[in-house]
């Protein structure tokens, strides 16, 4: 039997973004201890830890040094090198471990996971030659998209293809990489489903989080959605309870779907931490998808997925600080059931990710309406187009 790690332990994060800045703050609500290790310095994980460790993920006498300092080791971001993961699996838990992030930062192993452990994915062909995406088009009715097999998020590294375009020019844009064709999804909508297993195996899942997306970022997710049906919430709940079973996962993981508009569920990708879309679970739920980490990691039992309120997120992207100028807080401050997260990054970049804001209401459309609302009037004044 695993022993749990209790308040008091050292939690150590890899990664030191708005992820582990918001498990770090679930951690200290209990008195955890918390070392983050990136190779930034004043990052928003690092502002709120005990300590901030600025280390490339490859020096291995500071990762040495690291895990000296904690207990067991979780990520808040998946392009951690594996061998990261491998050297301090030696000397502490790292939960999730290396084979679940192998298989997430690999677009080609993540599907043929999938596929193996009988779940369902877009239909996909690996891609290494012009000629072999001509013949991937030609399975795909001439449309698709090309997607980098690693290091690609948030819409990087990815192309939307139509008849009509030149594949020896698309190609020689991923030429070199390995890359995956995947046939076009005609979905109805996005959905997310967050799901924890600590180390005795208990899984609880959320449930499904509908997600729209703004120039392939994440804008707005809301929870719950009357376009899911019960039947489909429950599918939904089953394949994410299928992959942190069949991965072994011990921690939270991210299943990201597509609903068809013929009904069918298919798997997009998986995140092996917690994810954008969950940040409504801090105030709409019982436990938020931080403290569950936090639990689950430690071996602590997981906390009560129920939502006590219907709740809606828009992420705040550093493209609101127009001219530089500071949005206008006072619009979430003033308005009931809104709830305002900021991550102390100090420079507003268009596509940046520097806050959140998570409304409560007594319906999921009502809380959807006033986070777009609330957010519209956060424009600075003199770039409102309503001034
Ligand atoms: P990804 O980086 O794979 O999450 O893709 C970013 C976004 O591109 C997704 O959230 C979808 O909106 C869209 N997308 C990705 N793959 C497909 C697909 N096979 N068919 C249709 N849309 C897709």
């Amino acid at each position: 039997m695993t022993q749990p790690f209790l308040p008091g332990a050292t939690i150590g994060i890899l990664g030191s973004g708005q992820l582990g800045r918001m498990l770090a703050i679930a951690a200290r609500r209990y008195g955890y201890g918390v070392q983050v290790l990136s190779p930034d310095l004043n990052s928003p994980a690092g502002q709120v830890a005990d300590r901030e460790w600025g280390s490339q993920y490859s020096d291995i006498d500071r990762l040495k040094d690291f895990v000296r300092r904690v207990d067991v080791v979780t990520l808040e971001f998946e392009n951690v090198p594996v061998e990261t993961l491998n050297v301090l699996e030696k000397f502490v838990p790292v939960r999730p471990g290396p084979i679940v992030l192998e298989t997430a930062q690999n677009r080609l192993k993540e599907k043929r996971g999938m596929r193996a452990f009988g779940l369902p994915t877009a239909n996909f062909i690996e891609v290494n030659s012009a000629e072999e995406l001509k013949e991937g088009l030609s399975r795909f009715g001439q449309q698709g998209i090309i997607k980098t097999a690693s290091w690609g998020y948030d819409g990087k590294g990815q192309q939307r293809l139509s008849p009509g375009d030149v594949i020896e020019t698309v190609w020689q844009g991923f030429a070199g990489q390995p890359a995956i064709l995947e046939q076009l999804v005609d979905f109805e909508c996005e959905l997310s489903v967050i799901a924890a297993r600590n180390p005795q195996g208990e899984i609880l899942c959320y449930e499904p989080i509908l997600n729209e997306h703004s120039h392939h970022i994440l804008d707005v997710s809301t929870s719950p959605s009357s376009r899911f049906s019960p039947a489909m919430v429950q599918r939904a709940q089953e394949i994410a309870r299928t992959v942190v079973e069949s991965l072994d996962v011990v921690g939270v993981l991210c299943v990201e779907l597509f609903l068809t508009r013929s009904g069918d569920l298919l798997i997009n990708e998986i995140a092996p931490r917690t994810h954008n879309s969950g940040h409504l679970t801090i105030e709409a739920h019982e436990t938020s998808q931080f403290e569950q980490q936090l639990r689950a990691i430690c071996g602590l039992p997981l906390g009560s997925v129920r939502q006590r309120s219907p709740a809606a997120m828009a992420n705040l992207l550093g493209d609101l600080w127009v001219d530089g100028q500071t949005p206008d807080w006072t619009a979430a401050l003033k308005t009931p059931g809104a709830n305002l997260h900021l991550y102390g990054k100090p420079a507003a970049r268009p596509g940046r990710k520097m806050g959140h804001l998570t409304c409560l209401a007594e319906s999921p459309e009502k809380a959807e309406s006033l986070a777009r609302s609330v957010r519209q009037q956060m424009i600075p004044r003199s770039a409102s187009p309503q001034s």
